[in-house]
């Protein structure tokens, strides 16, 4: 088994303080979720409704649920309880449905407006434009229950830097450009194999996985 504990601590140790580690837990048991609260770890991610359900229903009530997959509109319902963050969010249609649960539930959701930033064929996430006019539309007519506070992406998988370099700085104008205006504060980007670049050109949130809890059998 890998050493929990151990890695978090070592990555925590390399982070500037204003970067949140998301712990990204998908596919693991509840244990290896626990060896990462005992630390003192709150923030974990996860990329499906019911797994993430699931271990919402059976781990401490302190703990932060990240989404940080793909989100079906008819699966909003399950986790809007108690949902943290989205990161996903990449259509009007969910934005819609998420302001209807979060009013269900008495509550504003915090979203991020998922962008398209790699060059493979990426099935889910706003393009820079899509994600302006969104935007902009949202200004004068805002949502009462879903809050839109920053933006996340994904880099192509490759070894090439100067290729997720250029990504992620894609990324990174958008958010420059559209903070003050639309009040954004989280720039969520950087995984295992790509963080360090990641915080170098300006991520304030990186979202973890195997290199915390080791590598997943599946995807
Ligand atoms: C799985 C996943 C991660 C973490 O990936 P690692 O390479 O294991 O760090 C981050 N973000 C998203 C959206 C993911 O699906």
């Amino acid at each position: 088994m890998d050493n929990i504990p151990e890695n978090l601590k070592n990555l925590s140790a390399q982070l500037p303080s204003e970067v949140t580690l998301v712990a990204v837990s998908k596919t693991k048991p509840n244990e290896a979720i626990l060896a990462a609260y005992d630390t003192g770890h709150r923030i974990f991610g996860e990329n499906k409704v019911q797994e993430m359900t699931r271990k919402w229903e059976s781990l401490p009530r302190d703990i932060q649920w990240h989404m940080i997959g793909h989100l079906q509109s008819n699966k909003v319902k399950y986790i809007a309880p108690f949902v943290s963050l989205i990161h996903s969010l990449d259509s009007q249609k969910l934005a819609k449905e998420i302001d209807r649960q979060g009013g269900r539930y008495r509550r504003v959701i915090d979203c991020l407006l998922q962008i398209k930033i790699a060059k493979e064929e990426e099935k889910y996430g706003f393009s820079v434009e899509e994600a302006s006019n969104f935007l902009e539309h949202l200004s004068t007519n805002p949502f009462p229950h879903m809050r839109i506070c920053g933006v996340m992406g994904m880099a192509t998988f490759t070894q090439d830097q100067q290729q997720i370099t250029e990504e992620f700085l894609v990324l990174k104008h958008f958010f420059q450009t559209h903070k003050t205006r639309h009040n954004l504060e989280i720039l969520s980007m950087g995984m295992s194999g790509d963080y360090p670049l990641a915080i170098k050109t300006g991520s304030n949130m990186i979202r973890v996985g195997s290199a915390i809890f080791g590598s997943r059998q599946t995807h």
